[in-house]
């Protein structure tokens, strides 16, 4: 495959932009290589400025549940368009997808619409604390919850892919006030609780990681989180942005049965346009101004743009419930990698929860960062690059869960395990 002109243009970019990039996740640090750039996508299919075109099981990193593209999205945004792009004041725009989300997300009775999911996690603790009156936060290594400061500790996505769990300019004091475990060590988070069992404002979890390879949640993990919440009185905080409307219509907390305090949202709930929210009790909402004292404000939050794509993916979804389709075909896609790896002699592990997908190189199942930190990423870098070759577009680090959409055909599942099995055998070479 020729990259000559993708070439060019990332050649001119490094001297724009740090890394030649807008954010790392992009950059292919962990797979090596220049990362290829994009003209325009379609359904399940991306297509780069040299005319390649390959299968993409990124999504944009989740949004693109319904594939690029789509003609209920494209069409409502063409219609705000021509209204207008941002008035910085109310529309009904918002109501109808804070109506969705409320109707569809099982814990959330209020919500608040903001730009990203950074901006919804970095809200959400800051509610917590405001509603708790205490400081600390719990979360979990290898779970990435977005740049917010306090959360860029032992944190999984590209800052595990980059080796940079604590970036430099976060203060030792800010850090301070974060409270990092083990995923799934129910151990860990008893103790914890018992030591202090007055100073947590709230835990902060991915309720199936997908920032260090899809990684689920242990039988009785988030039971315990639940428990020990209700009865020490700290806020639960189930970051959605990668499971909401993905593993199921309502996210993982319908998927398990768990009701969370509070949830974050983004990716798919803003359709493929910026945006994030955060939602749930309407007691510990009713908090943020100007409703109560916690701040929190937005220029272009509930963006017009934003809220049609929005609304018109969370319709869709809810109208042709893609889940049945979307687990029966990654299963296949997990199978067929599966029986790829055992003939080409490779030890791997999956991991899968719904769309969500992982074929580790390693030889034994991964729990928490401490197992993920093992696999062999020089060679995840090199089926990467073999499946590029071969028109497949995977996440370009093992750290990352890859994605099926509704337009992901079972012909394009077929193809991409015919990949899988050359490019494993071609790793034995
Ligand atoms: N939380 C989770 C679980 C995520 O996966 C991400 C992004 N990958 C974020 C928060 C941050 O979202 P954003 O990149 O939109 O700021």
């Amino acid at each position: 495959m020729s990259r000559t002109k993708s070439h060019e243009i990332f050649a001119r970019a490094k001297h724009l932009m740090p890394g030649g990039v807008n954010s790392p996740a992009r950059a292919f640090g962990a797979v090596g290589g220049e990362p290829i750039v994009f003209e325009r996508g379609e359904g399940a299919y991306l297509f780069d400025v040299d005319g390649n075109q390959y299968i993409d099981y990124i999504g944009s990193w989740g949004p693109m549940i319904l594939g690029h593209l789509h003609p209920a999205v494209r069409e409502a945004l063409h219609a705000a368009v021509d209204q207008g792009t941002s008035f910085g004041a109310p529309t009904e725009r918002e109501n109808g997808l804070a109506e969705l989300i409320i109707e569809l997300v099982p814990s959330v009775e209020q919500v608040r619409l903001v730009n990203s999911g950074t901006e919804a996690t970095m809200s959400a603790i800051r509610l917590a604390r405001g509603f708790t009156g205490r400081n600390k936060i719990v979360k979990f290594s290898g779970n990435y919850h977005g740049h917010v400061d306090s959360l860029l500790v032992a944190a999984g996505s590209a800052a595990a892919t980059l080796g940079v769990p604590n970036s430099p300019g976060v203060t030792p004091g800010t850090a301070e006030d974060t409270i990092v475990l083990p995923y799934n060590d129910i151990a860990a988070l008893d103790q914890l609780f018992e030591q202090h069992p007055d100073a947590i404002a709230g835990v902060i979890f991915e309720p199936v990681v997908g920032n260090m390879g899809c990684v689920p949640p242990m039988p009785g993990f988030l039971e315990k989180i639940r428990e020990h919440c209700t009865h020490y009185g700290a806020v639960m905080i189930m970051d959605e942005v990668m499971t909401g409307f993905r593993v199921a219509m309502g996210g993982a907390q319908q998927l398990y049965g768990i009701t969370p305090d509070l949830t974050t949202l983004g990716k798919i709930v803003g359709g493929g346009l910026p945006i994030g929210a955060y939602g749930g009790r309407a007691d510990i909402m009713g908090h943020i101004l100007p409703a109560g004292e916690v701040f929190q404000a937005g220029t272009l939050s509930g963006n017009p743009l934003a809220t049609a794509a929005g609304i018109a993916t969370l319709k869709t979804l809810k109208e042709t419930d893609p889940y049945p389709k979307l687990d029966a075909r990654t299963k296949t896609l997990e199978e067929g990698f599966k029986a790829a790896a055992a003939e080409a002699d490779v030890p791997t592990v999956t991991a899968r929860v719904g769309s969500m997908l992982t074929l580790f190189f390693h030889n034994e199942p991964v729990r928490c960062w401490d197992d993920a930190a093992k696999c062999d990423t020089a060679r995840y870098g090199k089926f990467f690059w073999e499946m590029i070759e071969r028109g497949v577009y995977l996440p370009c680090s093992q750290y990352e869960a890859l994605f099926i959409s509704a337009a992901h055909t079972d012909a394009d599942i077929t193809k991409t395990i015919e990949a899988a099995k050359q490019s494993l055998a071609a790793l034995k070479k």
